[in-house]
């Protein structure tokens, strides 16, 4: 059985083909082209369903998508949704970053947590769907450290880690990180549905 993941990161088809065995996965690259949608929800499940509706309805598949973002509890809960664009331009990981930083550069260190979320949305050509979270809770450091990773990893250290996440191997960062736990959520909701 096909599922499209709606998403041009080779990375996340890995990772999640990686946890779901009897799907063959493909991304957007291996579909044709559609108008991708614009994300205008207000949380992490609505802009997983909003791609996840967009995929079925341009191909027919039954199609994953997910959403995720920094969430910083002295920022009530931003940047969210607005992560990948917090400083205005969307995807300038070090602009975004250093803009957190500074946001909260006066936050006592005992006040510095902060949690990367994930949703992931699975839409049926049918109309059936289910939205699925995953959470890692960490906190921020004061300066960036590490060169693996991406977006926010350099400042935020997972609870129980001292490394930061741009100092975690892959395979570290996987077992512990909200998409790793967002995707095995839907790869068990995937065995109890019949896609
Ligand atoms: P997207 O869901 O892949 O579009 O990610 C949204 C944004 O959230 C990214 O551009 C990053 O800024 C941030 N983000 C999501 N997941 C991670 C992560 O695992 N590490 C660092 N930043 C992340």
């Amino acid at each position: 059985m096909r599922v499209l993941l709606a998403t041009r990161n080779p990375k996340k088809l890995v990772e999640l083909q990686r946890i779901l065995s009897g799907v063959s996965l493909v991304g957007l690259d291996d579909v044709p082209p559609y108008a991708e949608v614009p994300e205008t929800g207000l949380t992490f499940p609505e802009n997983a369903l909003i791609k996840a509706r967009a995929g079925v309805a341009a191909t027919g598949l039954p199609t994953v998508a997910d959403d995720s973002g920094l969430t910083v509890d002295a920022l009530n809960g931003m940047p969210g949704v607005f992560s990948a664009r917090w400083s205005g331009r969307h995807g300038d990981d070090k602009a975004n970053l250093e803009l957190v930083l500074a946001q909260v550069v006066d936050v006592p260190d005992p006040l510095r947590g902060a949690a990367f979320v994930a949703a992931a949305a699975l839409v049926l050509p049918d109309g059936r769907e289910w939205t699925v979270e995953g959470e890692m809770r960490g906190r921020l450091v004061r300066a960036p450290r590490g060169s693996g990773g991406f977006g926010y990893d350099p400042i935020f250290v997972a609870a129980g880690q001292t490394r930061t996440n741009a100092e975690l191997s892959p395979a570290e960062k996987d077992a512990i990180s909200h998409r790793g736990k967002a995707f095995r959520a839907l790869a068990s909701l995937m065995t109890t549905v019949s896609v």
